[in-house]
C-alpha cells in the first residue's frame, strides 16, 4: 500500500525546508510559502518587483514546521523499504542551514528532538513487530563518511584507517532496538569530531552516510533484501578561490564535484537519460543500486532565511529544482 501511494508521485521528489531565523538584523529573504509546495524569496538588494524570485517543489516547510511534521511527510518513504524498494534520502544545503537538524537531530546520540535518521528506524522495528508473524527482518547499520573521495567507516573505534575502503567493506552492526541506534549514531558523531579537531571543520566538509540494509524472510521462505540511505552532504556553500588556498580548495574542489556528480545523476534518471553517470564520484558509485531503477530518492534542500546568505540560498533552490521533477 505504501508503494501505490508513492508510484503515483514518480521515484524522485523535492522538498525544501528553512530554518528559522537566527540573525534578526539582516532582513528576511523569505516572501511566501505555500501549502502547494511553492516559494517565493526575495532579492534584499532589489526593489520588491524586480528581486522576486519563485520556486516550486513538491513539499515546503516553513522555519515552524518540527522534526514529526518533516518526518510525517517522509515516512511513506521509508515504510516502502519494508517491501522491498531501496531509498535515497538527501540532505542538501549550505554549511548553517539545518541538514544535520533534519537528519540527525540537535546534537548526536541525544534523543532530544531527534530527526529523521533515528525516527526512521524506530518506525521500521514498529512495522517489523507489527509484521512479526508474517515476516522475520534482520536490520543492520553502517555509517561512514567521503571526505576527499576517500570512505571512512565511523563505526570503527580505531580511525586510523584512511585508505579508499568501499560501503561493503564497512562494518554492519546488527540493530533490535532504538537504544541499539542511539548508541551507534553516538559513536559515529564522536569518530566524526575526533577527525574534525586534526582537520577543522571537516564535519562540514565531508558527506556522511548513514545504510540500513533490511533482509526479510516470510513464512514460505520468500526473501527480500533492500537499503536505506541516509546522507548528510557536505556544504554546498561555493568558496572563493582568491581566498582559500592548498587543502582548502582541494577539499572545495572535491565537495563541487561530487555534488555536481550527484545532481546529474539525478537529473539524468529524471530525465529517464539512457546513461547516468554513476561513476563520476564515489558518493554516486557508493550509491549506484540505489538511485534509479525502482529505487526512490528524496532531496531536502535546505535554506537560511537571512538575507546575507541570499546567494548562497539561490544556489541551492536552482540546484534543488534542477533535479526535481515537477
Ligand atoms: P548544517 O548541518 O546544514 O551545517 P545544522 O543542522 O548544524 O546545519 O544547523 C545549524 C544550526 O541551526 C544548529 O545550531 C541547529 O540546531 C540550528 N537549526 C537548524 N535547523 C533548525 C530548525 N529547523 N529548528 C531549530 N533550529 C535549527
Ligand atoms: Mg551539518
Amino acid at each position: 500500500l505504501y508503494n501505490m501511494v508513492q508510484d503515483l508521485k514518480g521515484n524522485i521528489r523535492v522538498y525544501c525546508r528553512i530554518r528559522p531565523a537566527f540573525n534578526a538584523e539582516t532582513k528576511n529573504v523569505i516572501d511566501y510559502i505555500g501549502d502547494d509546495g511553492s516559494l517565493v524569496i526575495l532579492d534584499p538588494s532589489k526593489p520588491r518587483k524586480e528581486g522576486r524570485k519563485v520556486f516550486q517543489f513538491n513539499h515546503m516547510f516553513g522555519p515552524t514546521a518540527t522534526q514529526d511534521e518533516v518526518f510525517k511527510d517522509t515516512q511513506p518513504l521509508i515504510r516502502s523499504v519494508m517491501d522491498g524498494y531501496n531509498v535515497c534520502i538527501f540532505a542538501y544545503g549550505q554549511t548553517g542551514s539545518g541538514k544535520t537538524h533534519t537528519m540527525s537531530g540537535p546534537s548526536e546520540g541525544s534523543i532530544k528532538d531527534v530527526g529523521i535518521n533515528y525516527l526512521a528506524l524506530e518506525d521500521l522495528f514498529e512495522i517489523s513487530s507489527r509484521r512479526k508473524d508474517i515476516i522475520n527482518y534482520d536490520i543492520h547499520v553502517q555509517m561512514v563518511e567521503i571526505y576527499n573521495e576517500q570512505v571512512r567507516d565511523l563505526l570503527i573505534r580505531s580511525c586510523a584507517s584512511e585508505n579508499g575502503l568501499s560501503l561493503p567493506d564497512a562494518t554492519m552492526h546488527s540493530v533490535k532496538s532504538t537504544a541499539d541506534v542511539l548508541h551507534l549514531m553516538k559513536l559515529g558523531g564522536v569518530n566524526r569530531v575526533v577527525s574534525s579537531t586534526a582537520i577543522n571543520n571537516r564535519s562540514s566538509r565531508s558527506h556522511s552516510v548513514v545504510t540500513v540494509h533490511i533482509h526479510g524472510k516470510d513464512i514460505s521462505g520468500n526473501i527480500l533484501r533492500s537499503c536505506l540511505h541516509l546522507v548528510d552532504l557536505a556544504g554546498s556553500e561555493r568558496v572563493d578561490k582568491s581566498e582559500v588556498t592548498g587543502d582548502r580548495l582541494k577539499e572545495a574542489q572535491y565537495i563541487n564535484k561530487s555534488l555536481s556528480c550527484l545532481g546529474d545523476v539525478i537529473t539524468a534518471l529524471a530525465q529517464k537519460n539512457s546513461h547516468i553517470p554513476y561513476r563520476n564520484s564515489k558518493l554516486t558509485h557508493l550509491l549506484q543500486d540505489s538511485l534509479g531503477g525502482h529505487a526512490k530518492t528524496l532531496m531536502f534542500a535546505h535554506v537560511s532565511p537571512e538575507g546575507d546568505s541570499f546567494g548562497e540560498t539561490v544556489g541551492t533552490l536552482k540546484f534543488a529544482q534542477r533535479v526535481s521533477t515537477v
